[in-house]
Formats: structure tokens, C-alpha cells, sequence
């Protein structure tokens, strides 16, 4: 029986972010090694559950080495990203000779001392197993693509959608590609393309350009039996690296100048449409105005430069100091502030309670805002997933979002909580007693990942263009690793 090894690490990595990457934190969201690795991820809907799913069902034995998932936040610690690949690569040494290597990988991981921390990582794997034994990693789309992460790979396959929902589909994918390489001969060649262009997280969105005309295509080339695999990556332009930005691989059977040609073209339509991509989002009073005139709700306002899928902090407080403002009916917003959950606690429920919330962090999202209240709700904050979460590579099936709170004021609910957790699920709502679809607004803090699950129930969407981290003003920043010029940094940049 044909052995292949299977592990992952996963980090998107905000270079700009003040707060660093420890551990710890990958402790604390997943960390599994060995056999706890396939307890762990065997039936889930991950794109490693894929790619086990995948090996086992083709007959494959396979060996487990480290799977390290956390949040997006900043540079990974020197220590942390030293442990989690020293920790992978012991375990590859240990099982050599292994037929295979999947790897599933963000591809924009950025440590304290390592830009590239994919290609880097790929590159020691590659020198253990050596040239001839297939690597195949899976990526996210926003992944920043180097040429050591293609040449080192023997195929990379990325997400097609954003929000996430393709994830167990592509590790399928994954395992496929390895299975023709050991069992039909399959020699793929890959090709990298990039066009000088940074997308906000905001135009990542896969339904619309510049990345929807670019899958357009994409599905047709995939038709032809000699194209492996097609990844259109939207990247991720909150990591300064000189691999930033929009980037498009495409592997075949062995043609290296079809390869490099469908790349190439596929960064053209990128290129083209690279005015949509400088869309921002709504200004905060025309968002609340529109939602104060709705007819009926749900309407979903997105939180953009508080996106915690991104890397932001989760407590921004520009639309709930708005929505206070308004005084609006039925609305809620989620908050990251463990000082006030501790604050509600000590006051109990059915306390009127008068604080400070959010904008603690740093000074990117909004000052605190004083919340006069009663609290209606205190909870452990643990809810099971309901539908497909756009970050359950990190979670599974059950969610934890530390010790909650609810406490509303007027038409206003506030719901605190001490651990940050993208709105990737209704249950985050449900299970603390708020109904989302008899909300008249929700603030969800998210630029596209909240579509998966509030897309469905939404009335109107509104994306709003707040200040933050994630802002989608990407000449709010100082870059110093991008090569310049590049879209929509210098006006004089060029295809
Ligand atoms: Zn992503």
C-alpha cells in the first residue's frame, strides 16, 4: 500500500497588524499531530477532511504529520513558526520513504523573520523527499503566490471561491491530482502569473470582476483534458511581501508554454477590470441611511475595515456609534471586549449596566462607545455550527466565542463576547437568544466571508466603508515589499 504523507499549516498573515502570532494561538484554535491529526479532521468539512477523505478513499495509507490552524492576525512569532514546520518536517524525516506529500497550506503566511513562509517551508519538504516523489498542496485564494512555492510543488490547487464554501471539494481535488500522478504517469507542469495588482478584501468577492470573468474562463480552460488544474488567486494585500497581490497558476499535463500562456491570459482579464477592483464600499451615513429606509430587513451592513477574517480586532465600534445615533429598531452588532463581558457578568442579568465598549484594542477601529443598558443574556458562548463555515478549517463543527453577553439598549442589541469570531454562521446569533432573520440590521464585521451565511437571509446587503486594519483603502498603508509600481498605489503602473 502506497504511503502518502498529509499535513497542513495555516496562517493569514496581516503584516500590518500590531499584534503578533503565537503558539499559543495556534494551540488554542488547532494544533494536532500524528494520528490525533486524522480524529480530528476525518468527516469534517475542511479542505484537509477533503484531502484525507480523498487518500483513504483511493486506497492510500495515510501518514499524518502536524495540522496548525489560527485566526488571521499578525506575523507569526520566529518561535512559533520554528516549532510548527520543525515539528512537520521531524515527523516527514521519521516516515521517509513516503510515495507522496499533500499539503494543505494558506499561502500567505508571514513570519517574524520569513516573507515567504509557503515557499520556504516547500522548499525543506521538497529537499527531504527529493525531486521525483509528488508534492501536492492545496492553498487559499487569497494566498500571495511565489515562483519557490510553484517550482517546489509539483501542483498547487487553490480555492475557487470566496467566501470559502469549496474547501472539502478541493482537497478532494488534491488527492485526485496526487492519484493520477502515482497511478497514470501524470508529469503536470505549472505556470505562475501575475498582473501588478492589489485587491482590498472587499473585491475578492468570486461573484464579481475582476475575479468572476477570470473564473468565467477559467472553467472553460478547464474543459480541455490537458489543463490539470486552473487557481485564480485573489491574494492578500494586508501581507507586505513581494509576492502580494493577484496572481493566477495554471498546471497541465507537461506543456510548460500552454501553461505560462493560459496564465498569462487569465491576468489580462484581471488587468482589465482592475477598475472594479478599487471599489470600497458605501460611506458610513449613506449605509445608514439606506438601512433606516429599507422596508424590511434583514439588512446586513459589513463591517469592512473591521473584518476579522482579515486580521482586525473584531471591536470596532464606527457603526454600532452610528446605529446608537439613528436610534435604530432591531439591530444588532457583535463585539470582541472582554473587559465588558467581565463588566456584564459582575452586573448579572437583568442589571442595568453603563460602560465603555470596544475600540480598545488600537486606535484603527473607533474610540469606545458609552453603552447604556440592561443585560438581557450571559451564556458560555460554545454554539455548534450550523451550516458550512467559511473558517471551519479552524473550528469543526463547534464554535467557541469565550464567555457572552447581550445587552441592549433601546432597539440596539450589543452582543459581547471575549474571543473574536467571524460571522460565518446564523447559530453565533441564535444560540444567544437573537433571531437573526427578525433583525432590522445586522453589522456583521466581514468584508465577504459573512455572504455564506447571511447572504440567504439577507434583504439588502450594504458593504461600508469603515476605518481599520482591513480597510479597503489600500493607500491608507506603507508598503515596503510590494514591487511597485502597482494598482491602485502608483497611477503609472503597467500590465
Ligand atoms: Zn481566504
Amino acid at each position: 500500500m502506497k504511503r502518502i504523507a498529509l499535513g497542513g499549516i495555516i496562517h493569514e498573515t496581516h503584516t500590518f497588524a500590531p499584534d503578533r502570532t503565537a503558539l499559543a494561538d495556534f494551540e488554542r484554535q488547532s494544533l494536532h499531530e500524528g494520528e490525533a491529526l486524522i480524529h480530528h479532521l476525518q468527516g469534517t468539512p475542511t479542505v484537509a477532511g477533503g484531502a484525507l477523505d480523498g487518500l483513504v478513499q483511493a486506497g492510500y495509507q495515510v501518514v499524518p504529520l502536524l495540522y496548525a490552524a489560527a485566526m488571521p492576525s499578525g506575523k507569526v512569532t520566529v518561535d512559533a513558526y520554528s516549532v510548527l514546520t520543525s515539528e512537520l518536517l521531524r515527523r516527514l524525516r521519521a516516515a521517509l520513504p513516503v510515495d507522496g506529500v499533500l499539503l494543505t497550506l494558506h499561502g500567505a503566511m508571514v513570519s517574524e523573520s520569513q516573507d515567504d513562509c509557503e515557499g520556504h517551508l516547500l522548499s525543506q519538504v521538497r529537499e527531504l523527499v527529493g525531486p521525483g516523489c509528488p508534492i501536492v498542496s492545496t492553498l487559499d485564494m487569497h494566498a500571495n503566490v511565489s515562483p519557490a512555492m510553484v517550482s517546489q510543488a509539483n501542483v498547487l490547487v487553490a480555492f475557487d471561491q470566496n467566501p470559502h464554501l469549496d474547501t472539502y471539494e478541493r482537497g478532494l481535488e488534491a488527492a485526485a491530482i496526487l492519484h493520477r500522478m502515482l497511478e497514470e504517469g501524470l508529469r503536470p507542469s505549472a505556470a505562475l502569473a501575475r498582473p501588478p495588482l492589489l485587491l482590498s478584501a472587499l473585491t475578492t468577492w468570486t461573484e464579481q470582476p475582476p475575479l468572476r470573468p477570470m473564473h468565467e474562463r477559467a472553467q472553460v480552460m478547464e474543459q480541455d483534458p490537458r489543463v490539470v488544474n486552473v487557481s485564480i488567486l485573489g491574494g492578500f494585500a494586508y501581507a507586505d511581501t513581494p509576492y502580494s497581490g493577484v496572481s493566477t497558476v495554471v498546471t497541465t499535463t507537461g506543456d510548460a508554454a500552454m501553461a505560462q500562456q493560459l496564465a498569462d491570459e487569465l491576468t489580462h482579464i484581471a488587468w482589465n477590470n482592475r477598475e472594479a477592483g478599487q471599489y470600497s464600499g458605501l460611506p458610513v451615513g449613506e449605509a445608514m441611511r439606506r438601512a433606516m429606509s429599507a422596508p424590511r430587513g434583514p439588512v446586513v451592513l459589513a463591517d469592512v475595515g473591521d473584518n476579522i477574517g482579515g486580521g482586525s480586532p473584531g471591536d470596532g465600534t464606527v457603526l454600532l456609534q452610528a446605529l446608537l445615533e439613528v436610534r435604530a429598531p432591531d439591530a444588532v452588532v457583535i463585539l470582541t471586549d472582554p473587559l465588558a463581558v467581565a463588566q456584564a457578568y459582575q452586573a448579572g442579568t437583568g442589571s442595568h449596566v453603563a460602560m465603555h465598549v470596544g475600540g480598545k484594542v488600537d486606535s484603527f477601529h473607533g474610540a469606545p462607545v458609552w453603552l447604556n443598558g440592561i443585560v438581557e443574556r450571559l451564556t458560555d458562548g460554545h454554539y455548534t455550527i450550523e451550516g458550512r463555515d467559511h473558517f471551519a478549517q479552524l473550528y469543526g463543527r463547534e464554535a467557541h466565542m469565550g464567555r457572552c453577553a447581550v445587552v441592549r439598549s433601546g432597539g440596539v442589541r450589543v452582543l459581547l463576547n471575549e474571543r473574536k469570531t467571524p460571522p460565518g454562521d446564523l447559530a453565533q446569533l441564535r444560540s444567544q437568544g437573537i433571531f437573526p432573520e427578525a433583525q432590522h440590521i445586522i453589522v456583521v464585521k466581514s468584508a465577504v466571508a459573512f455572504r455564506g451565511a447571511y447572504g440567504p437571509i439577507a434583504a439588502e446587503v450594504y458593504e461600508v466603508n469603515t476605518p481599520g486594519l482591513c480597510t479597503a483603502d489600500l493607500r491608507r498603508f506603507s508598503y515596503h515589499k510590494v514591487p511597485r509600481p502597482v494598482v491602485p498605489l502608483d497611477e503609472d503602473a503597467t500590465l
